[in-house]
């Protein structure tokens, strides 16, 4: 590298011009987040042209950059840190864990090793304790620090799947799938994707899986489960991804562990369920599974990208997840990088940490429950203006229809070019349904009331261009 760029960069460094210059950014662009059009603007979408350009051949400038991505980036993101984004199962993100977020950036810290960072080994057992604690679950139980549910339930199946075959005294890691034994794999047809996609990676196919119907809540039904055994993998949801409804884990999970099958929960954003005294009925049962992911991205509102794998079985998730070379040196203190498939990762164990410590339990109870009081009100203003809502709101969902398939996609196309605010939609029962979750703890009880006048302006636009004659 030449002289000339290090000079640049040490006085980067120094000067701190560029990140003052980001710093004013973010804070304009914060000043705003709650007015901005939820989702970007025609006007903006056009300006990301302005990336369109080949790549430099020479050096640029920092704040040059920095002033691009303002003027042209800013624009283009959803606004999914004001009040009335309600798409995915998001969450916003606490200020907290944004500040810390930064101050975590200027370490740089990489995570596998207690040798590589110190700080993150210590924070990952503190937060692993906390999680324990909050969540009622065995004193046994690791954490794994990963980058969302995606991960974590890969994790969760792959102890689940080496904890089993070793009990058939098969070695997974070195013997593979060919001639192995059959282990089996029972799910919910309402699973999430991401279930089907680590099912896949772990090399079971899910055409092996024994998917067991749902209720009209979207509940694995516990009179269609299996009989289950020693060889099975049982993945429960805490948290459907459309209804928020809870599998029934005081009825499943003592039945399958007393036969030694394995119960994965996927709690990506329902977990937290059991930090709310008023909601922690939801989650009734879950201590006694064996393994448990769930996210601080979602309902904890910690910044991307934060999820979390607790095992039971620390062994089975070392040994599912282990790497070995002559230059990982492992010591007696906690290495991350055994309880995660990533070797380098950052440490967002931080944000989820300052989360918890910021809020404390009563503040998670309040947050929790804040999401739901907010998710009722918006199903109860939509039913007084006519909606149909399709699900019992027992947490953050809301399933909403309009008179037909044809009138709720309109409607929802509506929803989503007001700007107002924004809602996907989803398959219900085989109908169209608009699907709202209800996930930041910016989102107020006025977010709410303008947000249902949004819906019936869409349908009520929707309904008028049905009327008018064809031209
Ligand atoms: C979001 C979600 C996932 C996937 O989580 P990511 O953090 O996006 O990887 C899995 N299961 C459920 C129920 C979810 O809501």
């Amino acid at each position: 590298m030449s002289d000339d760029i290090r000079r640049r960069m040490f006085h980067e460094m120094e000067q701190k011009f560029v990140f003052d210059e980001a710093r004013n950014a973010a804070y304009s662009y914060a000043d705003r987040a709650l007015e901005r059009n939820v989702f970007p603007t025609d006007a903006a979408l056009a300006g990301l042209s302005n990336f369109d350009e080949d790549m430099p051949q020479t050096p640029g400038n920092a704040l040059q950059i920095l002033q691009k991505l303002h003027r042209y980036g800013s624009p283009a993101t959803v606004a999914q840190t004001g009040g009335r984004y309600f798409g995915l199962v998001n969450g916003g993100v606490l200020p907290v864990t944004l500040a810390v977020r930064w101050l975590t950036d200027f370490w740089d810290q990489n995570t596998p090793l207690y040798l590589s960072s110190p700080l993150a080994s210590r924070l990952e057992v503190i937060t692993e304790a906390w999680l324990r604690d909050l969540f009622y679950l065995p004193d046994s139980c690791v954490a794994g620090y990963v980058s969302g549910s995606s991960m974590s339930i890969l994790c969760g199946l792959a102890a689940a799947r080496q904890r089993n075959f070793e009990r058939l005294d098969w070695d997974i890691n070195r013997r593979g799938f060919s001639g192995a034994p059959r282990l089996r794999v029972v799910a919910s047809r309402q699973a999430h994707g991401t279930v089907s996609k680590a099912i896949a990676l772990l090399g079971f196919g899910t055409d092996n899986v024994e998917w067991v119907d749902a209720d009209e809540q979207g509940r694995i039904r516990t009179d269609l489960v299996p009989k289950l055994d020693a060889s099975t993998i049982l993945v429960l949801q805490a948290g459907n991804v459309n209804s928020g409804a809870f599998d029934d884990f005081n009825t499943l999970c003592p039945k399958a562990t007393r036969v030694g099958a394995w119960v994965h929960i996927d709690g990506a954003f329902g977990l937290w369920a059991a930090g709310s005294r008023q909601l922690a009925h939801l989650t009734r049962g879950i201590e006694h599974a064996d393994s448990w992911s769930f996210d601080g991205h979602k309902t904890l509102n910690t910044p991307y990208d934060s999820g979390v794998i607790i095992c039971r079985h620390r062994e089975a998730l070392v040994k599912a997840l282990h790497a070995a070379g002559a230059y990982i040196v492992y010591s007696e203190q906690r290495d991350g990088m055994l309880h995660t498939p990533e070797m380098s990762r950052r440490s967002r164990v931080v944000e989820l940490w300052a989360a918890l410590k910021y809020l404390g339990k009563s503040g998670i109870d309040e947050l929790v429950y804040g999401l739901h009081e907010r998710a009722l009100q918006f199903a109860g203003e939509l039913e007084q203006q006519g909606f149909e809502i399709l699900n019992d709101v027992v947490f953050n969902q809301v399933l909403v229809a309009c008179a037909d398939d044809a009138q709720t996609t309109a409607t929802i196309a509506a929803i989503q070019r007001s700007g107002i605010c924004w809602v996907g939609g989803t398959q219900w029962q085989q109908r169209s349904v608009i699907r709202i979750s209800v996930c930041s703890w910016v989102t107020t009880a006025e977010d709410i009331s303008q947000s249902v006048r949004a819906f019936v302006d869409a349908r009520e636009l929707v309904l008028k261009s049905a009327r008018q004659p064809a031209s």
